[in-house]
């Protein structure tokens, strides 16, 4: 498909694609379907030809915020590291990993495959453990990339040379949950590591020229907008491959349930969230693909917010402000 791009004056640059159904209009580069971001979709489509899905693992880690390294009680959000879609980490990871092989190929029988590990710190052991782990899924011909969640501060250089190792030989992505860059908050939520810790792990990562997706949540308690805007203006800077953005969840029985049902915490009404997203995605580089841009938790522990459950109404809102304010990702980004 060719792309040709039309710039006017004081105007943002209009970008043409032409297809086989004649020529089309895209406000923004790295869209085919009208999309004012860099989708996950998108960049799938130019990097495999074809969907790719997430089938995500339950590798058995912890996490250094849970077993005392750093603290015990987890961040207050915490159920299980965001571990909402695995099967349980007592059942094998290759029977797992066939198992929601199986889940996706029911409804889309050519995708390809993203093996996922995503419950807790995924790098905190040592070496070998993760040798043993991560090994075996890349023997299964429908993956065809690799995610690695975990925190900046579990990358040790034994570590560090084994991702880079990993990196050559599959499309991997190491997924850093930074969540915010105020570290005023980050004790709030019991985060247990500074941004500065964060930064440093980060540019270990990008040293090694390893993929690196990292996590936000907006919503935080104590944040406004403005703080909102600062971690995103901040992580743009950084120019991350990618970024998914996430809206805070009260799940039942965390420390941040207690708080919302003392009336410590409220959670973001669905048009703040929308807003708030629509201006960090100005603050990002083009070239970042979003990954995620909105909450994808366990439905049945959810507290709140409700609205959060309609996915597709929260996307659209999302698409519709774009459109109104004739906003899209990279707006204002500068590496000035
Ligand atoms: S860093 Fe992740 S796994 Fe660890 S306590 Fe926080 S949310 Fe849970």
């Amino acid at each position: 498909m060719e792309i040709f791009v039309i710039i006017s004056k004081n105007r943002p640059p209009v970008y043409y694609r032409r297809s086989f159904g004649g020529i089309r209009l895209n406000i923004f580069k790295y869209s085919s379907d009208n999309k004012r971001y860099h989708t996950l979709y998108y960049y799938n489509m130019q990097k495999f030809g074809k969907r790719v899905y997430k089938a995500p693992i339950n590798a058995g880690f912890t996490c250094p915020n849970i077993d005392g390294a750093k603290g015990t009680g987890g961040c207050i959000y915490c159920d299980g590291g965001s571990g909402y879609f695995t099967d349980s980490d007592q059942i094998p990871i290759t029977e797992q990993l066939a198992h929601q092989i199986a889940l996706i190929h029911e409804k889309h029988p050519d995708a390809g495959i993203n093996a996922y590990f995503q419950s807790y710190s995924n790098t905190y052991a040592p070496v070998e453990v993760l040798r043993e782990r991560f090994e075996p899924v890349l023997q299964f011909k429908d993956v065809v990339a690799l995610s690695i969640a975990t925190r900046a501060d579990c990358l040790s250089d034994e570590i560090l040379d084994y991702l880079s190792q990993l990196s050559a030989r599959t499309e991997l992505s190491v997924e850093l949950g930074l969540q915010t860059v105020h570290d005023k908050t980050a004790e709030i939520i019991g985060r247990g590591h500074t941004y500065k810790e964060f930064l440093e792990g980060y540019y270990l990562l990008k040293e090694k020229g390893i993929r690196t997706t990292v996590h936000i949540i907006n919503g935080l308690p104590g944040e406004n907008e403005e703080m909102m805007l600062r971690t995103a203006y901040q992580l743009g800077r950084l120019r991350p491959d990618g970024l998914k953005i996430q809206l805070l969840h009260v799940i039942k029985g965390t420390k941040l349930n207690q708080m919302y049902n003392n009336g410590e915490y409220i959670p973001m009404s669905m048009s703040d969230y929308v807003s708030a997203t629509v201006k960090q995605l100005e603050y990002i580089p083009p070239e970042t693909v979003i990954e995620r841009i909105t909450g994808d938790g366990d439905k049945s522990k959810l507290t709140a917010p409700m609205w959060s459950k309609n996915k597709i109404a929260v996307l659209g809102a999302i698409d519709k402000l774009q459109v109104q304010t004739d906003s899209y990702q990279g707006k204002y980004y500068t590496d000035k």
